[in-house]
């Protein structure tokens, strides 16, 4: 029995969240009847051939299990389909969905009423059916074009208090989605009786990983000062990215010990040509070669991005880049941008820093409790903790008592470099694995120690060295914990005065450059 999931057909925005899951997949034709035995799950995103709806019925017949969307769904079954426009959607209290929190979609939601349906989540519109010995689960979403959208928009996070901070960020969670996702194979592999592996997020077996960005926007010396103090103190290597304004501040910086630097910006602002962007960064990564930075990373100002600003992170051989407008809060990716893949992966991070949350009126006591909030959720998540800080918005004792708290929680710390390359590393393993009497056969392409692999079953998970062999009863398997998503999500979609303030601010902030 191989485990592993065939899709059809190629689709960028599907080939990154299997990638970021790291789930086995094969690109499939469906021309020829497919083995229950080759494709625990299978994934159909284009519309059928009569001989195709025949393999898959077959298929699902023999006990396959298939994922769906709705416009498959009903042209399989001859359905009628509603289309609806949603702005956010929050899963029900109980349903495998839950954890997943509110869900921004901006875009149409398209679902069949079917009485033979069983419903997964009736809030998310997630059903699924059985037939013959096999089951469907049928999503609502266009998943590719959600992936790929790179609209933005000001978005509120939840804290235990009146006025929430906002930033603009990406209009489509796509972390979100790629969750809705993984829970629907995960499901879709365990009601077939089969254990759903994927390469573990972090290295080894950790638990977490922290990174902390600090951009520099034209500090002084003594603040950066102040904040390398306070990293050294913690023993936390940062990832520094540089507006190139003085020779003298550059120096500093290069003198730095165990710091990461990369490149923030010349001129604070992104635009929409590429000639304009490759100019501008080319001269601020000039100044840094001068003063011998040599930087891999880039982070646009305003987290800004557009597909002329990927084309100029590509053209200066950056190894990756992050940008909270292309994505936020979810695990690293390569983008896909005028039909391919870029090679600068990109890495998402927290997008509500230090000087929103002061904007919008946090006491330290607050600011702290919101990041301490985010790190359970993020350990919770299994997404990594990555946040970022500028040095001229101060209050180096919150920062000095995050710090502290990671330590004390025994959570290791990366550069975003450091992980990058691991996060490469863990895209090229290819595994075949095969599962027969409660044992994994394993064979891999590009095998690397440090790249565990978690196995999911009904009973669990386990998160595990990659052996030839591996005998599941002889795995520790640990409940998972169930995530309950705070009652009052909707609250952060509520619109406010403020929201219309802070956009115009921005504006300003942006055409004064
Ligand atoms: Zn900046």
């Amino acid at each position: 029995m191989n485990l592993k999931v065939g899709i059809f057909s190629f689709l960028p925005g599907w080939e990154i969240i299997l990638k970021q899951e790291g789930i086995p997949f094969e690109i499939i034709s469906l021309n020829s009847e497919i083995s229950v035995n080759d494709f625990s799950v299978i994934i159909v995103t284009e519309l059928l051939s009569p001989e195709q709806t025949d393999n898959i019925l077959d298929y699902l017949s023999n006990g396959g299990s298939a994922l769906f969307g709705t416009r498959i769904y009903a042209q399989i079954f001859k359905t009628h389909i509603i289309h609806k426009k949603i702005k956010f959607l929050i899963p029900e209290k109980n349903s495998i969905y839950s954890s997943v929190g509110l869900v921004d979609i901006y875009s149409k939601q398209s679902f069949v009423k079917d009485k033979y349906l069983k419903s997964l989540d009736s809030n998310l519109k997630i059903y699924k059916k059985q037939f013959g010995k096999g089951t469907v689960v049928i999503l609502p979403f266009t998943i590719n074009k959600l992936v790929l959208d790179y609209k933005s928009i000001r978005k509120k996070f939840l804290a235990d208090r009146k006025e929430l901070p906002s930033e603009i960020i990406a209009k489509v969670s796509k972390s979100k989605i790629r969750q809705i996702i993984r829970i629907s194979l995960e499901y879709l592999f365990n009601v077939r009786n089969l254990p759903f592996i994927q390469s573990w997020y972090f290295p080894k077996d950790w638990k977490n990983l922290f990174i902390f960005r600090i951009d520099t926007d034209f500090c002084t010396i003594d603040d950066a000062k102040e904040l390398y103090e306070i990293c050294k103190k913690n023993q936390i290597t940062a990832t520094w990215f540089l507006d190139t304004e003085s020779e003298e501040k550059l120096r500093f910086f290069r003198d730095m010990e165990n710091q990461e630097l990369a490149l923030h910006c010349e001129r604070h602002i992104v635009f929409d040509n590429y000639e304009k962007n490759y100019n501008n960064l080319k001269s601020a990564k000039s100044k840094l070669e001068a003063e011998e930075i040599h930087s891999v990373g880039f982070a646009a100002p305003f987290g800004d991005w557009n597909p002329e600003l990927g084309k100029t992170i590509q053209g200066l051989d950056f190894e990756y880049s992050s940008e909270f407008v292309l994505d936020y809060d979810d695990l690293p990716f390569f983008p896909f941008f005028n039909n391919k893949f870029s090679k600068a992966l990109q890495i998402p991070i927290h997008p509500i820093s230090i000087g929103r949350l002061r904007r919008s009126h946090f006491s330290k006591e607050e600011m702290l409790k919101y990041y301490l909030n985010l790190i359970e959720e993020k350990i919770n998540l299994n997404e990594p903790i990555i946040i970022y800080h500028h040095p001229h918005h101060e209050h180096f004792e919150v920062i000095n008592e995050i710090f502290k708290y990671i330590n004390k929680q025994g959570i290791n710390n990366f550069s975003i470099q450091e992980y990058a390359s691991w996060w490469e590393k863990r895209s090229n393993i290819q595994y075949n694995l095969d599962f027969e009497d409660n044992k994994i056969k394993i064979t891999q392409k590009n095998p690397d120690t440090d790249i565990f692999i978690k196995i999911k079953t009904k009973t669990g998970f386990a998160i595990t060295e990659v052996q030839k062999e591996i005998v599941l009863d002889e795995l520790n398997f640990i409940t998972s914990k169930k995530i309950i998503q705070p009652g009052n999500l909707a609250r952060t979609r509520k619109k406010n005065w403020r929201d219309l303030l802070y956009n115009y601010e921005s504006f300003r902030g942006k055409i004064k450059l």
